[in-house]
């Protein structure tokens, strides 16, 4: 007979609200293994832990229910509660009686038979635990950050200043990410290019960061301190150690019909090219796509030109694997497809841009050397309309449902400099609302109204059309007079939603990290630990893991950064001791558990085993203790029941399922 203790905390009214406590420590009493129970407010406070630590001593339990909330939450910190008071931690269960309960449930009495349901469960669980003792792990002091915008930048400097190896992968063909493509930024108006530029060159300079561009992740494996990944180093066609970056052979490349991506389309490259100036690093790449050599095998005037003869024709993708601590996912955000939105002829006009467009329009470095001119032909715009949320804050399934956060704050920026540089163009903004919640913000939004006069005018923009003299009419309504408002204009802005970078369901998926109903990376606790993942070792930094600015992207960054450090200054970790075992007598050998195992912790033997009294040889599946993460794929697996989870075997998960049936 065993000796357990059950203690069910109140979460405040968070559980007591919903579920009758004193009910619940009744009925667990009448368990004929259970020798006390009691209930309290906050079990996780001192005062509650301290109540598990007498009660251990007193009742000399040999096992403890905490029927509370999730153990994500508040495992750990029963654990070690009971490690305190002498019991092993692993004779500790949880009864989620808090986001499997009182917070779905609204009756009281339903709620209440419920927990006693969960917690018999876990009394049913911990009967048949038994203690356990976690291993020791190396920790690889050496991060990956996946992405080389702003947030990539910035958690790589920390990490490296920390005494670090790190290594950027950036699947273009430099870093910089959209800082690099903006203008002038809010809240202080200074040039994004002076700050983001020397950050870059800082990370090519840095003893401890290796830049890996034109790269991308193609497998990972292992696990936190051990993660073991495979990286594809595309074709560049030039041979980056020669390259001096001179661009000879992006102005003599006669195929200039390239998407000029840096420049959001809005004009063309060579087929060889270098992003832009600054870039780093600051090396051509060919596109085989638009390459005349790659499409006829004529041509190689790139390779004739190039006095470093740096181009290589035959160059092919380099694959090689690196050994890293910890991950950190980096990989920002793209605009969101606009050509949904017909209504405002985005497809159509030329001078209907989006405002990552406008930015390059109104860039000294961009397509019109930062003169603001009309796309359609290269005239001066006298009137600009922009349109708010194109996208964002749309439950009608067209677009995103959550607010894209920037898009205010930027477009009052484009607002403001433009009637700064621009005295006689009229700005006119249409808005939902303006949401201003940053330091400085809503002084600099008040600016650009009281300051540059722009014409705020709340409502929605119902349809944008080409008029007969060839400009655009903008039709909407003002909701505070409640009027129709027709204005002609000659360009109109789109502050298009943002998300998540296309392939970033591909990366959570190599990482086993998750993501939310609209791909944004998903945080370990949204309160408690935002800048962790929930698979530990994967850490997220920037936009990936929702909507910022840059001040909000960089203080993440260095969150994250700080996150690194701390687990690649531990030598070993403490490995969990709930990993498979396979019970020789049944395993056949069948490779199942081989085949699902995503920590390659299954390899086979030839044992000598005694079957019905035979002795035979036979293949018999082993599981590496120090790689297993205790998943459980393999005992869903195996189809003679020949794989157990320690600490969730399936005796146990029965008792659980009996509990609840009885
Ligand atoms: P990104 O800049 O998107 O960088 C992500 C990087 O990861 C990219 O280089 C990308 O190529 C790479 N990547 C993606 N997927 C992969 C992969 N699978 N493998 C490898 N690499 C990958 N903020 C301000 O504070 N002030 C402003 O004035 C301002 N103006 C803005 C104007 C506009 C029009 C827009 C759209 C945004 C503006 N912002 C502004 C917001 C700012 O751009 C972001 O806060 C910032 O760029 C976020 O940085 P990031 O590194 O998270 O993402
Ligand atoms: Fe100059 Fe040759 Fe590099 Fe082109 S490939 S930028 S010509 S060094
Ligand atoms: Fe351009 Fe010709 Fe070189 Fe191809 S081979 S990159 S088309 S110059």
């Amino acid at each position: 007979m065993q000796r357990i203790g059950v203690f069910v905390c109140w979460c405040g009214s968070n559980i007591a609200a919903t579920v009758d406590v004193d009910r619940v420590v009744e009925a667990v009493k009448t368990d004929p293994n259970v020798v006390h129970a009691e209930n309290y407010q906050y079990m996780c406070s001192e005062a509650g832990q301290k109540l598990i630590r007498d009660a251990i001593t007193e009742h000399q339990l040999t096992g403890i229910v905490v029927c509370s909330c999730s153990p994500r939450m508040h495992e750990q910190t029963f654990r070690k509660t009971a490690e305190a008071a002498g019991l092993n931690q692993y004779m500790v269960e949880i009864a989620n009686i808090r986001e499997q309960c009182s917070w779905i449930h609204k009756d009281k009495d339903e709620g209440t038979e419920k927990a006693i349901i969960l917690a018999r469960a876990a009394i049913a669980k911990v009967c048949l635990n038994a203690p356990l003792q976690p291993g020791q792990s190396k920790v690889v002091k050496r991060a990956l950050i996946i992405g080389g915008g702003i947030a990539g930048i910035q958690s790589a400097i920390d990490i490296a200043d920390a005494g670090y190896k790190v290594d950027i992968v950036e699947r273009t063909p430099t870093i910089g990410g959209k800082m690099a493509q903006l203008d002038k930024t809010f809240p202080t108006l200074d040039c994004a290019s002076c700050i983001v530029t020397p950050k870059m060159v800082e990370c090519a300079q840095h003893p401890n960061i290796t830049i890996y561009a034109y790269s991308e992740v193609e497998e990972v494996k292992g696990f936190v301190g051990n993660f073991n990944v495979k990286i594809r180093k595309k074709a560049r066609y030039v041979d980056e150690t020669k390259c001096t970056g001179c661009a000879v052979c992006t102005e003599k490349c006669p195929s200039r019909k390239g998407r000029n991506e840096f420049n959001c389309g809005l004009d063309t490259r060579g087929a060889v090219y270098i992003p832009f100036a600054q870039a780093i690093p600051n090396v051509a790449t060919i596109d085989a796509t638009n390459c005349l050599h790659f499409k006829t095998g004529k041509c190689g005037i790139c390779a004739k030109n190039c006095s470093a003869n740096a181009i290589d024709f035959e160059q092919k993708d380099e694959i090689f694997e690196e050994q890293y601590g910890a991950i950190v996912v980096a990989t920002g955000y793209q605009i969101s497809d606009v050509t949904k939105f017909d209504e405002y002829q985005y497809t159509k006009h030329p001078d209907v841009v989006t405002s990552l467009e406008l930015e390059r329009l109104m860039n000294a470095a961009g397509p019109s050397k930062g003169v603001l001119v009309k796309p359609s032909d290269g005239k001066h715009p006298h009137d600009i309309v922009f349109i708010q949320c194109v996208g964002s804050r749309d439950i009608s399934g067209r677009g995103k449902c959550y607010c894209s956060k920037i898009c205010c704050m930027y477009t009052a920026k484009h607002a403001m400099l433009i009637r700064e540089k621009y005295p006689d163009v009229n700005v006119h903004v249409f808005y939902i609302d303006v949401r201003t919640p940053g330091k400085n913000f809503d002084e600099f939004y008040r600016r650009a109204v009281e300051q540059y006069n722009v014409d705020y005018i709340k409502g929605m923009v119902g349809k944008v059309y080409e008029n007969e003299k060839g400009g655009l009419t903008v039709q909407a309504v003002d909701l505070i007079s409640n009027e129709r408002v027709m204005l002609d204009t000659d360009m109109v802005v789109l502050a298009a939603a943002i998300e998540p970078s296309d392939g970033v369901k591909h990366i959570a998926s190599m990482l086993t990290a998750s993501i939310d109903t609209n791909n944004f990376l998903t945080e370990a606790h949204p309160k408690l630990r935002p800048v962790e993942s929930p698979t530990a070792g994967v850490f997220l930094s920037g936009v990936c893991q929702g909507p910022k600015d840059i001040p909000e992207t960089v203080s993440q960054a260095g969150a994250a950064a700080v996150k690194v450090v701390g687990l690649l200054a531990k030598d070993y970790l403490v490995t969990n001791p709930c990993t498979a075992h396979t019970d020789e007598t049944m395993c056949n050998g069948c490779s199942s558990c081989e085949r699902v195992c995503p920590y390659g912790a299954i390899s086979y033997i030839d044992k000598e085993v005694m079957d019905k009294g035979v002795r035979e040889v036979r293949r018999i599946a082993q599981v590496n203790g120090a790689l297993c993460q205790g998943c459980g794929a393999c005992t869903v697996a195996c189809p003679s029941g020949a794989m157990d989870l320690k600490g969730f075997s399936n005796k146990q998960i029965m008792a659980e399922v009996d509990a609840i049936c009885k």
